[in-house]
Formats: structure tokens, sequence, C-alpha cells
């Protein structure tokens, strides 16, 4: 029998792996080391050194080093724990471990458990297969970890063995980011300085802001059996075939609709490994597709929202195969279904306790709250090709535009009331305006936007980059993706931008224009520089596409093209006036980029071309078959033609479909081995996007469809989309 039956009728005997629930808050953070943790665990000194360095991301002290080890060594193994590993993200988009075990064996040969500072602090995995981009054959040097204090270290269980996780940034010996903490961690630090600074012109007492991310992940979850029977979701994580089911989204019956038992069973339980973990998950629903959910958290601090999130993905994977499911998180599994993204609501704090993205209260705050709003605009206006490019993938190149997800094209939604806004700033601030004419000042936002922003009916959800109400949500991100790379860029482009306007304010000012005044004029000057990036309407629709272009908004549909923009001089000026990314850097991670997307493509490519080839076409043969020997049989009867007409018709389009499909597959073999003569990389990303992908992947697949609803349903070997999404 083949695995699709099989899988089939083992659905039947399936069960539900239910667990017990406890109280959320007595679970909460019991696997991390917390401050209040370090507290029982460290010397007062030891704890002191660990709080300074966990709130300024700098180092730890070497000389404390030891005894924080110590402590920490001491809280894992009061809870079993035997090994320890650095944490980091290298760009695979995956997470790394080591593990190394506290057991060690002194000189005189006492076995002991033993975890020193140094090893705490900074580790030289055997790492050279992470892509580099040649950073490190052209510095000749290895990879190490170092910790980052920020966040938390963590215990994670997996099955009976415990292992203590320390976050760490991935480095080369000369000190170039080879991950995506570290860069991440430098967009953070620019975005406070520059976002300090201009909030001290209205409130000298802050010291600090703080950016603050809370992602919305979207996933799948189909049955391991029917998973395991396509090679094509095993190896690519989508399906490269499959016709549509007769049913799919079109009835909208799953979307907020009760959670199937099973989901249900398997969200329990890895909610339960993240509040663990201290990951604040909040909510939990369907999605519009079938077998689409969704979760999110409570928003925290970017670095360790986005370390939660990466946990998240691993603890997801890792728990749903106890419940014999499979978590999807790619950008689009199955063709003609909503993709999933992971909307990444953003906004900046201060150690006030201000969200400077929230209206103020008084007229006062509302300029501070009107000064990061219009300055984040601005950013986006002037930056989009780069934010374009943070969320480039051969994943997210099926999701963009596909009119369920924003389009590749960015712009910015404001809502209604704070369109108005905008306008009255730009009609009524004049060059004439003076201190006696101060009534700008006094627009008082407050009172009218919590109910009209914070209302879920001014929201827009076509557009890839929305305000709502208290934060920005930036909606193009995709699924599967690590959002540090996202962040990096919102948060660099918006602390560039910040730079710019404490210029341009203080040049008005020196001119001896009063400072609300000065701040008055270069956000109305702002609002009209980037007036053509606002966007209310349907961003799903043509008619976008159109104005867009005739706004000379860029449009970029496809990865090896979007990533030119992390090269430009502008972006290298960007990034290194900001500490962020060197151009070699830069450089290298371009390059990485485009060979994820050839490998990507390279790998749903083949692929394609085997399940054709050992799949479908032995599939449709055996059923040709089958026809050709029923007409033969009814002729040798003695039947007259019109008997067999309609099986010779049904065996005509089933060989049509075979020989195109196996013409087209070999042609696209073809044109991968052009592609893989190539030398230039991006060139060769490209190739592999229109010769190979756009060149066939649709046509090859149209046949394939088609001969999976011609074909005898017992002769078909792979799981159908019905079976994928409503079998459970
Ligand atoms: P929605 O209407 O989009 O569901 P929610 O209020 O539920 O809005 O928020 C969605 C996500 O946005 C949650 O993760 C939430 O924690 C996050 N969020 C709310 N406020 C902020 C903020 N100031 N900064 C970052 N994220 C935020
Ligand atoms: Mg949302």
């Amino acid at each position: 029998m083949s695995l699709r039956f099989n899988a089939i009728s083992n659905l039947l005997s399936s069960e539900v792996n239910v667990q017990g629930s406890k109280k959320i808050t007595a679970i909460f953070g019991e696997n991390v080391f917390t401050q209040n943790v370090a507290r029982q665990f460290l010397s007062d000194e030891a704890y002191k050194s660990l709080v300074s360095s966990s709130k300024s991301g700098q180092k730890i002290d070497r000389s404390m080093a030891n005894q924080i080890a110590n402590g920490i060594r001491a809280w894992a193994e009061s809870k079993g724990v035997t090994h320890f590993t650095h944490w980091f993200q290298p760009l695979t988009g995956t997470t790394a471990e080591k593990h190394d075990s506290f057991f060690t064996i002194k000189s005189d040969g006492t076995p002991i458990e033993q975890f020193d500072g140094d090893a705490l602090i900074q580790q030289e995995p055997d790492a050279s297969s992470f892509p580099s981009g040649g950073l490190r054959v052209t510095f000749e040097a290895r990879g190490y970890t170092a910790w980052d204090p920020s966040s938390p270290a963590f215990i994670i269980e997996i099955g009976q063995g415990s292992t203590l996780c320390i976050p760490t940034i991935f480095v080369s010996y000369t000190g170039e980011s080879l991950d995506y903490k570290a860069p991440l961690l430098k967009a953070l630090e620019a975005l406070n300085k520059a976002a300090v600074d201009v909030c001290n012109y209205f409130d000298k007492n802050i010291t600090r802001v703080t950016a603050t991310l809370g992602w919305e992940q979207e996933y799948f979850v189909i049955d391991e059996g029917l998973h395991n029977a396509r090679p094509d979701l095993v190896l690519c994580g989508r399906t490269v075939y499959g016709h549509a089911s007769a049913k799919g989204q079109q009835l909208e019956d799953h979307y907020f609709g009760s959670i199937p038992e099973r989901v249900y069973a398997f969200m329990r339980d890895y909610e339960e490994e993240a509040y663990k973990l201290g990951i604040p998950l909040r909510t939990r629903h369907n999605e519009v597709a079938p077998a689409q959910f969704e979760c999110a958290p409570i928003f925290e601090e970017v670095n360790l929202a986005v370390d939660h999130n990466t946990l998240l993905m691993d603890i997801m994977n890792r728990v749903s195969n106890r419940h014999n499911l499979r978590v999807l998180l790619h950008e689009k599994p199955f063709a003609g279904i909503n993709g999933s993204g992971k909307h990444n609501n953003w906004s900046m704090a201060t150690d006030t306790g201000v969200n400077l993205l929230a209206p103020g209260k008084t007229p006062k705050t509302n300029l501070m709250f009107l000064t990061f709003f219009v300055n984040t605009i601005k950013a986006v206006h002037d930056y989009s090709d780069v934010m374009r490019a943070s969320i480039a993938s051969a994943q997210n190149d099926h999701r963009l535009g596909a009119n369920e997800a924003p389009p590749a094209i960015i712009s910015v939604f404001t809502g209604q009331y704070l369109t108005k806004v905008l306008q009255d700033i730009k009609a009524r601030v004049t060059a004439k305006m003076d201190e006696t004419d101060e009534s700008m000042l006094k627009i008082d936002i407050h009172k009218s936007i919590p109910e009209l922003l914070l209302d879920n009916t001014d929201r827009n959800r076509t557009s890839p980059f929305a305000f709502t109400g208290n934060k920005f949500e930036f909606r193009a991100v995709g699924s599967s993706a690590n959002c540090a790379n996202a962040m990096t860029i919102l948060n660099v482009i918006v602390a560039e931008t910040l730079k710019q306007f404490k210029k341009d304010v203080d040049a008005l000012i020196e001119k001896g224009e009063k400072k609300e005044i000065a701040i008055m004029h270069v956000i109305r000057e702002y609002i009209v520089s980037s007036e053509k990036v606002l966007f209310e309407g349907d961003g799903y629709s043509e008619a976008w596409e159109k104005e867009a272009e005739k706004r000379g908004l860029p449009n970029v549909k496809t990865t090896p093209l979007a990533l030119d923009a992390m090269v430009t001089k502008k972006a290298k000026a960007l990034f290194e006036d900001n500490n962020v990314y060197t151009h070699a850097e830069l450089e290298a991670r371009h390059e990485i980029e485009l060979e994820k997307y050839i490998k990507k493509v390279q790998i749903e490519s083949r692929i394609m071309g085997e399940l054709a080839t050992s799949h479908i076409l032995p599939a449709a043969i055996r059923y040709q078959n089958v026809l050709a020997n029923n007409i033969k049989g009814l002729k040798d009867a003695g039947l007259k033609e019109s008997a067999f007409a309609n099986q010779k018709q049904i065996l005509e389009k089933i060989s049509e479909h075979i020989n195109s499909l196996s013409d087209l597959v070999e042609k696209m073999i073809e044109a991968r081995k052009v592609c893989n003569n190539m030398d230039n990389t991006r060139t060769k990303a490209i190739a592999y996007c229109s010769q190979v992908k756009e060149g066939f992947f649709d046509k090859i697949r149209y046949h394939a469809d088609k001969l999976e609803l011609l074909v005898d349903d017992r002769e078909w070997y792979l799981p159908k989309y019905r079976e994928l999404l409503f079998l459970r």
C-alpha cells in the first residue's frame, strides 16, 4: 500500500494527545535565568554586574564572568541540566547549537562538573559550514560566538534531556557579523541614540529608547503521515504539485472557527513549552485558509522578541512531532490558498514609559508623537527599496502580491484621521508662521485618536506597512523569516532619518527659530517630501500597481532583483554611518541571500523533476495502459467505435499531458544546467528565477495537476490537497 493510503487509514486511529493544563503564571519563565533567579544564585556584586550588562548591552566584566557562570550552572543543575550550548542564529535561517557537557576531568584525573566564565562569554564552534558570503575566506578566520547578556539564558527540554542555552551573537574572528543578531543589536543601538537625541527636545529625562516588537506568526498544521508521503513538503516545505481541492477556502468557514481538537492539543502543548521559556503568548486562532492558524505574544523589546520568535518556531516543529502533526512555516505551502506571513508590530518606548507612537495627552506630547510618526513615514519613503530587500526570499516571492498578501510595493497606511492631520499641517504650517501663530502646535490629536484608530474598522489589511493606533505593523514579513532582518532594517532607517531630523531642526533653531516652530517646519517638509509613499486604498488592486508606477514607487517582484537595494551606494552609506554593516559585510550578506535563493529554486526544480519522473508519469502511464487495454478489448470484442469513444478521449488527453510533462521536465533540466555554469552569483540567481522558475514551474505543474484529475485515484500516491488540508 502506498504511503498516501497508509496515512489516510492511520488517521482513523490517531489519538488526541491531551496534556493536563497548568496555570500559566505557575510555569511562566520557569526555564529562564531571570533577574529574580539571578538574585538567588549570584552574589550581590555579580548580580549587579549582570543586570547592568543586560540593560546596557555592554560586555560583562571579565572578573565577574566566573561567578556568573557558576551561578548559572548551579541553577541549571538544580533543574537537571548536564549540558550547555551557545545558541545562535546563523544566516541559514534556523538556530544553531553545539552541546558541550559541564563534565570534564581535572589534570589529576578527578572528574568534575564545571562551567567557567570563558565558556560563558565566548566559544569557537567549528562552524565553518555556515554561510559567510566569503567573509571567512577573505579574512582567513573562524567564527566565534559571544554571549549577548541582553537576552537571558534559558533551558531547553528535549525528550528526557535538558540543555542550558546561552544566547549569543556569531561573528568572524575579525569581527564581521555572520548571524542575524549582531547587526540587529547594532541597529537597535543606533535607534536608541538617534531617538534619545530627538526625545530630548521634548523631555530631558529620557535617556533610553527601546524598539518594541509584537509578531504574529501564521502557520499551517497537517497530519505527519500525509506530510511524509509528499517528498516536496519534506524537502521544500511547500507542495510543488497538487490540483486545487473542490472545496478550498471559498466558504471562509475556517476563519476564527473552533480549533480542531488535535491541533488544539498541539497548541496547548507548545504554548506550555513557550511559557516555561518566558515567551508571552497571548492569542491563538484559526486563519483564513483551511489548516492555517496564528499565534501572537505580548510585545517585547525587539531583541528578546526576535529570540522568542526563533525559539518558538523551533519548539513548534519539535512539539508537532509529538502529536504526529507537522507545522508548515513556509510562506506558501499550497497554491491557490492563502500563504502565511509574520506581521511585525513595531514601536518605540522610552525609559520614562512613553510609547513614542501613541498619540499624547497634551499638545506637547502630541508633537513628540507627530515627530516620530512622520519620521517613520519619511524613513519608509526614503528607504522603501531597502525595506523590500529585507523581506525578500524565494518563499516570500510566492506570497507578495498574490492577492492575500501586500504587494511588493512598499507604502504606508495612516488611517483617515491622521491623513487629515498630515494634510492640515501641510496646509497650515507656512513659512510666515511665527510665535504668535502657534495654533498648529495645539492640535489636540489625543481626543479623537483612541476611538478612531484603535477601532478595527479603520484597518487596512492590504497595506504592507500600516499604522494601527499606537504602532506600525510591517505586514509583508514572511512567516518563516527571522524577523531580525526586517527589524534591523526598520530600526536603522528610522535611526538615520531621526539623525537627519535633528540636524534639520537644529539648523533652524540656530537661525533663531523657536524650537517647537522649527520642529513643525521640518515635520511639514518631511510630510511633503514623503507624501507619495502614503496610500489608503486597496493594496491588492491592479489600479494601485498602476498608480504606484505613476508615483515612481518601486515594485520589484523577485528576490534576486529586490536584493540589489542592499548594495547600492545609498544603502552602504546608511549601514556604515550607523555602524550596522561594513561594505564587506553587506556584500557578503547580499551574496549569501542570492545563494540561498539559488539553492531553494534549485531544490524545488529538482524535486519537481523527480516527482514527475518517478511518481506522476508512472501513475499516468499505468492508467494509460488500463485505458488502452480496455479500448483494445472492446474493439476485439467487436464493439462499435462509439462504445469506447470516451475512453479514447480520456486516453488522448492523458497521453498529451504525459508527453508535455516529460518534455518540459527535460527542458527544465537543460535550463538548470545552463544556469549552473554561470559564475556570477547575481546573474545566476536572476537566471534561476526567469529561466528555471518562471520558465517552467507553472507550465510543468499545469500538466501534472491535470493528470491528477484524470488518473485513477488508486494510482495516485501523492496525498491530494483535499487530504492535506482537510484530514486530521
Ligand atoms: P491586532 O488588532 O493587530 O490584533 P493587537 O493589539 O492584538 O492588535 O496587537 C497585535 C500585536 O501587536 C501583539 O503582539 C501586540 O503585543 C503588539 N503590540 C501592541 N502594542 C505594541 C507596541 N507598542 N509595540 C510593539 N508591538 C505592539
Ligand atoms: Mg495584526
